[in-house]
């Protein structure tokens, strides 16, 4: 792939690219892959960018662990919207028995996956769903509102050959707390930061009104209701394909629902409102490549020192 990335043809072209350049590592599952160094210091340039820009801003940063507690994701209606999306970890928990079975099953190449249960850990699908709950039990939200930086290995059930499409992959996240007004007007600041920071990055973008893979027949009314109020946006990249750029940043308006969910008020009793704006970090990552080729040595000098000073 040391010709212009550009002629890459097909997101399996590209992935079987990455992998020859030992860009991305093969693990034998599709959207589980290692991350060469070189991957990860395009990773930290996308962050720092990230983090340029929201200097100032005074965002409290968290980092939550890739699981989070099996209940809030039940509580979240996650397993209602995205049942196909959604992990849960499993483990052994039987006795010595059972632990015979399990390790006759394995020898025979037989299904071992029913000698396991449900721990009270689900992998993480978005960055910001461990932390509604925590903003409610600390107590009521103060005037003026919140704002987190979070960041954290998401996973979600949707194999592909698409190196775009991964099952476990890293979102960096702002997410704001506060009156309508408040947390519109964040979405909207991103909005334009979030465009001038890939323009900086020398990637062209276009931005459209999205909405989430919500499951089944309800879950088209769900989608085309949340694209008529224009309660999310994505940031698309032509990254696999130039027909069908990839969404590498949204902008989510969830308007008062995690508020009253989880309990988000003020102190007069108000439910808050939320919004978060999300950077895929392994989609932005792969954009560079795609965009300015593998060897980042070449890559153009305004993009480096945007990237790593
Ligand atoms: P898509 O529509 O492509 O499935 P999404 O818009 O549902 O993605 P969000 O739920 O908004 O994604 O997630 C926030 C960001 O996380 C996305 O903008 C994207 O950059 C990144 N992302 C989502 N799914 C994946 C994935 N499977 N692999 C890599 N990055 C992802
Ligand atoms: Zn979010």
């Amino acid at each position: 792939m040391n010709a212009p990335a550009k002629l890459v043809q097909s997101p399996e072209a590209f992935l079987t690219a990455l992998f020859d350049e030992s860009i991305l590592i093969k693990t034998g599952v599709d959207g589980l892959y290692g991350r060469a160094g070189v991957f990860e210091e395009v990773i930290d340039g996308i962050e720092n960018a990230v983090t340029k820009m929201a200097a100032g801003d005074q965002a409290t940063r968290i980092h939550f662990p890739p699981g989070m507690p099996r209940k809030n994701l039940e509580k979240a209606g996650y397993l209602k919207s995205f049942p196909q999306l959604a992990g849960c970890v499993h483990s052994f928990m039987g006795d010595n028995t059972d632990h015979a079975k399990l390790v006759g099953m394995i020898e025979r190449g037989e299904d071992w996956t029913e000698m396991q249960d449900a721990t009270e850990v689900a992998l993480t699908p978005a960055a910001c769903y461990p932390l509604y709950p925590t903003v409610a039990a600390a107590g009521p939200v103060p005037e003026g509102g919140r704002l987190f930086d979070l960041k954290s290995y998401c996973f979600r059930h949707e194999p592909s050959k698409d190196p775009a499409r991964m099952q476990l992959f890293r979102m960096r996240e702002f997410v704001r707390i506060g009156t309508a007004d408040e947390v519109t007007s964040f979405r909207a600041t991103w909005l334009e930061r979030g465009e001038k920071l890939i323009a900086s990055l020398g990637l062209p973008c276009v931005i459209d009104v999205a909405n989430d893979p919500f499951f089944g027949r309800t879950g088209r009314v769900l989608a085309s209701s949340q694209r008529d109020q224009g309660l999310k946006f994505e940031l698309l990249i032509p990254v696999t394909s130039d027909e069908n750029p990839t969404a590498c940043l949204s902008f989510n308006y969830h308007q008062n629902h995690f508020g009253s969910l989880w309990g988000m008020h003020f102190a007069g009793g108000e439910v808050a409102h939320s919004a978060c704006v999300g950077f895929g970090l392994e989609r932005t990552a792969l954009a560079l490549f795609r965009h300015h080729g593998t060897k980042v040595e070449a890559w153009p000098a305004d993009v480096r020192r945007v990237l790593w000073g």
